[in-house]
């Protein structure tokens, strides 16, 4: 097997170096199983941060209905057959009346990606309003409309035909507190009235319920209901990006829009679809499905093969199967409460929030000024995982840290994890 030094120096000469690593002394894993990962040497970890892997890492379940279908059939959608139909079927059980055509794609970019295009035909308009931080995909076409990617390092900003509502931040952003949730919709309405004035029609508004890299952040109550309407009332179509947070992981919800309260035209989903199979999809309603129906074929070579719809099926199955929305309840629930008691004893924490197992920990360097702690983020995050627990952090400023673990985390881990945090927090 090759050592660390050695694969090190194989990505640099042969891999693209825009990739990065996790952490300064990057690891080595080996071997998944359940919520932990191995490195080469047998050091176990805890792993509270890949949220693809859902149902935990190497599920048998989920390996078995990958190994029973490759050796049968892998083909794709222009054949009759059932293991495609049946999981659609059942995927669409899963979202709201109405929310019940779906198309199969291999990452969430190629799901947001296309749902652009469906939304763009259906209202013949290329005009999108998206949340300032947002991150939709690595495309082209998604790097415009994701001002994480334009406005960063390497960014050239965003195109005319995006436009970004502040961050609705509750706790750091342009407007603060629980009531600020008129004045992040006020906004919205500016940039309609500013599309409308220069003779445009807007055509999306697309956004995670909760941001995943926006720093796991929950809009204030009624936010996303105000802007939903305001888009709707000028002809716009509502996307959900579920791509984090989909599949039970709010635990009070199994999807991240009801969290919210409100009814998406079109949703897309991935990572954890497919438990880190490369599954992705957009569903939608059969009205936008029909539009989109022009002549054009939509065929896509991966999307939709029996393969990745017998994972998916067994993901969807195992979810329930092995309560894992109620897991993310319990112990995601009982996680939130130990972070704040860690909240009351080390300033740092400025704010912990989020829903079931997909939580944010953000740390500030004055109680008042709420400066960003990023660097002290970042050492915790490599401290943290020093002493075998892995996380990452996110937000603008990168001070947030995220905790959206395989879904079969236990109430014992949550104690581990929170232990060690505050030992840590302690010496620093
Ligand atoms: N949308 C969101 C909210 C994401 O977090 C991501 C991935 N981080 C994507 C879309 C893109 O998914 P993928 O990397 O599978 O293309």
């Amino acid at each position: 097997m090759l050592n660390k030094v050695s694969i090190h120096s194989l990505r640099t000469n042969y891999l693209g170096p825009s990739l990065s690593t996790s952490y300064q002394d990057p690891l080595h894993i080996v071997k998944g199983e359940g919520q932990y990962l191995y490195d080469a040497d047998e050091t176990q970890y805890l792993d509270a941060v890949n949220n693809i892997q859902h149902v935990g890492h190497s599920h048998p379940k989920v390996v078995e209905a990958a190994n029973q279908q490759i050796k049968k059939l892998n083909t794709n959608t222009r054949y009759l057959d059932e293991v495609i139909v049946n999981y659609a079927q059942a995927l669409t059980a899963k979202l709201p009346d109405g929310l019940d055509v779906c198309y199969f794609t291999n990452s969430g970019s190629e799901a947001n990606d296309l749902a652009l295009r469906l939304a763009r035909h259906f209202t013949d308009s290329k005009e999108t309003i998206v949340l300032d931080g947002a991150y939709h995909g690595h495309l082209i076409s998604l790097i415009e409309i994701s001002p994480y990617k334009h406005n960063g390092p390497g960014g050239i900003g965003a195109p005319a035909y995006v436009h970004a509502v502040p961050m609705p931040d509750p706790f750091r952003g342009k407007y603060r507190g629980v009531a600020s949730d008129e004045k992040y919709a006020q906004e919205v309405s500016k940039i309609l009235n500013s599309i409308q004035k220069n003779g445009g029609q807007v055509s999306i508004f697309i956004a995670e319920s909760i941001m995943g890299c926006g720093g796991q952040l929950i809009p204030p109550d009624n936010f996303l209901k105000s802007a939903y309407q305001l888009v709707r009332g000028s002809g716009g179509l509502c996307i959900a990006d579920e791509i984090q947070i989909g599949f039970g992981r709010m635990g009070d919800n199994y999807w991240g829009f009801e969290t919210q309260d409100v009814v998406p035209d079109i949703v897309t989903m991935g990572k954890s679809m497919g438990n880190g199979h490369p599954l992705s999809a957009v569903v939608t309603t059969r009205e936008i499905a029909d539009e989109f129906d022009n002549g054009m074929e939509y065929f896509n070579s991966f999307g939709g093969n029996p393969v990745s719809c017998a994972v998916g099926h067994a993901v969807l199955n195992v979810i329930d199967e092995e309560g894992l929305q109620k897991n993310a309840l319990e112990t995601g629930g009982t996680l939130k409460v130990l972070l704040n008691q860690l909240k009351q004893k080390h300033a740092i924490i400025g704010d912990v929030r989020g829903h079931g197992l997909f939580l944010g920990i953000e740390l500030v360097r004055d109680p008042e000024t709420l400066e960003p702690a990023g660097s002290e983020a970042d050492r915790i995050v490599n401290e943290m995982k020093e002493n075998g627990i892995l996380l990452s952090t996110d937000g603008p400023d990168h001070n947030v840290i995220k905790i959206k673990p395989p879904m079969v985390f236990t109430e014992e881990n949550a104690l581990f994890l929170v232990e060690i945090l505050d030992n840590i927090l302690a010496r620093n």
